[in-house]
């Protein structure tokens, strides 16, 4: 197999790091008036402390963080750090209300708390929506269209399975674990959350959970949301700060399962720090996603696809088809007209309700994204960035094309987890799917063709938990989610997202 691919003859730009500049210029596509979402009536405490037994505490160092707006650069709030001693009492208080309530209530009355929840999570979307997009910097369409009304959607899933699990599991016992400890990443906040604490409460489980240190906020306005629900105090505690706080929830003895959702490094920490224990485990880890464009493919609905697969929420996705395979007939066609729609993207505020592509998490991301732009030149690839503006503050990044690179290549193996793109061709089916294979991860994947054959076919040899076909992004709360390889281990959503958190009798 060639290491290197002339994918396309088009003459590139040399390559500059995203630079600021502060007019909004569309390059003579179209204009867009400004269309800001008001968030006046958001209201944000300038500190917030840890929410363990149905309270919101001090954390015992006395200690705390800044979150950061990242499309400003500026402080929003003051977020509380937890250290041991305030997961040792986080996990008490979850193994107390497990055993005095939780476990005591009807199946069906945990139900009623789960529904509650998702009622007022859709009552106070709005505000969910614009706290998700100032603290984390993706746009306001995506988690006010995705992010928000999904979270709901996954407590309204699983309330409904609270009292029918003898169904979900038909001629066995069903026992819930007890206490489980919980950390998600940055990239949706609240949507992970609701992954993680939907199905633990509806088997009957505790909860103690970790959002990531720069995207704190919309767990703790969660936690406001357990109070207003009436939850019994202890059922859910969400304790705040960084990767040691994560590792102390990982190595405490009171907890009988760990779901973590985050990068494949420290996957393998945690896993190394369970062997040998009695917790039972998920790991949801990173990926590299293949999104295969076969020559019958319907071109520009193609183009839209891998649009959506690399630059939604600024390609901070874990599984977004960040490598193009498209076969050789079609591949300066479709590369082209997938630089004419990038030129039409807009990058900017992302409370802006026309803004295609937000900020960059955090500052570190933003470094990590460059690097990798810089990796990419000096390993001799070709870049292509969109010529767009983008803001003078904030950690933006220009939608980024990759031709000319190979198998070998750094930014083809290894996740960027940003707006970045790189584009390989194949020749035939079987050359496609072994490179969509070439990869340590196997998290999604998309096929895109007019034969359904072709689909079923490409499908079932793509080793990845998800492939989608002719689409991409497509998530629903009774479809599971998991990876193979080093994309993780279980299953998060729809009835198999039940399974790690019951013991079967
Ligand atoms: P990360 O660095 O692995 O962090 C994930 C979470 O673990 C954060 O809450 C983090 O805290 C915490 N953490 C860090 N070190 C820890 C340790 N030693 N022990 C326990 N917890 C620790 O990942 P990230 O950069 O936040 O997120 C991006 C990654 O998540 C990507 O690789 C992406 O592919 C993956 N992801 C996977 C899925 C999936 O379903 N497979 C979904 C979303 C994201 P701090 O943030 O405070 O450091
Ligand atoms: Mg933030």
């Amino acid at each position: 197999m060639a290491d290197k691919e002339q994918t396309t003859d088009l003459q590139e730009k040399p390559f500059k790091p995203s630079s600021p500049s502060s007019k909004l210029d569309l390059n003579g596509f179209w204009e867009y008036a400004d269309a800001p979402q008001s968030a006046d009536f958001i209201e944000l405490a300038d500190q917030y402390e840890l929410f363990i037994d149905g309270k919101f505490t001090k954390p015992a160092s006395g200690n705390y963080f800044d979150t950061i707006n990242p499309a400003t650069e500026k402080p929003i709030a003051k977020i509380a750090e937890a250290d041991e001693k305030d997961i040792n009492k986080a996990v008490k208080a979850a193994r107390k209300a497990y055993e005095n309530t939780w476990s005591k209530i009807s199946a069906r009355e945990r139900g009623k708390y789960i529904f509650r929840l998702a009622r007022l999570i859709q009552e106070r979307a709005r505000e969910f929506a614009i706290i998700e997009s100032m603290d984390g910097g993706k746009p306001i369409r995506e988690s006010r269209d995705v992010d928000i009304p999904l979270a709901a959607a996954h407590f309204f899933y699983y309330a409904g399975w609270a009292d029918k699990l003898n169904y979900a599991f038909p001629n066995k016992e069903v026992e819930s674990l007890g206490v489980a400890g919980q950390i998600i990443p940055w990239n949706f906040p609240l949507l992970m959350l609701a992954w993680k604490i939907a199905p633990a409460l509806a088997t009957g489980n505790t909860v103690v959970l970790k959002p990531a240190e720069t995207t704190s906020l919309t767990a703790l306005k969660f936690a406001e949301l357990c109070r207003d629900a009436g939850l019994p105090d202890g059922v859910v505690n969400i304790v705040t700060g960084a990767g040691e706080t994560g590792a102390a929830i990982v190595n405490h003895d009171g907890i009988d399962k760990i779901a973590f959702t985050g990068s494949t490094e420290v996957g393998k920490i945690i896993m190394k720090s369970l062997a040998g224990s009695e917790k039972k485990y998920t790991l949801e880890l990173g990926g590299k996603g293949p999104n295969i464009i076969f020559e019958d493919a319907p071109v520009d609905q193609a183009v839209e696809g891998i649009i959506n697969a690399i630059f939604f929420n600024q390609g901070h996705v874990c599984c977004a088809g960040s490598r193009l395979l498209v076969q050789e007939g079609i591949a300066n066609r479709v590369i082209q007209k997938l630089r004419d729609r990038m030129e039409t993207l807009i990058v900017g505020d992302p409370l802006d309700k026309n803004t295609d592509i937000g900020a960059i998490n955090s500052k570190q991301q933003f470094e990590k994204i460059n690097e990798y732009l810089e990796i990419g030149v000096n390993e001799g690839a070709d870049i292509h960035q969109s010529s767009c503006s983008i803001p003078e503050n904030g950690y933006f990044c220009r939608p980024t094309l990759f031709t000319n690179v190979g198998q070998s290549n750094r930014i083809v193996k290894e996740e960027i987890f940003g707006p970045v793109l790189t584009i390989q061709t194949f020749r035939t089916a079987e050359e496609g799917i072994e490179k969509a294979n070439n990869t340590p991860y196997g998290l999604a994947g998309g096929v895109w063709t007019d034969k359904g054959s072709k689909i079923f076919k490409t499908g079932q040899k793509i080793r990845s938990g998800v492939v989608w076909s002719n689409t991409y992004n497509q998530f629903d709360p009774t479809s599971p989610f998991g990876g193979y390889k080093e994309s993780g281990m279980g299953r998060e959503g729809g009835l198999h997202g039940l399974e790690p958190y019951v013991k079967l009798k």
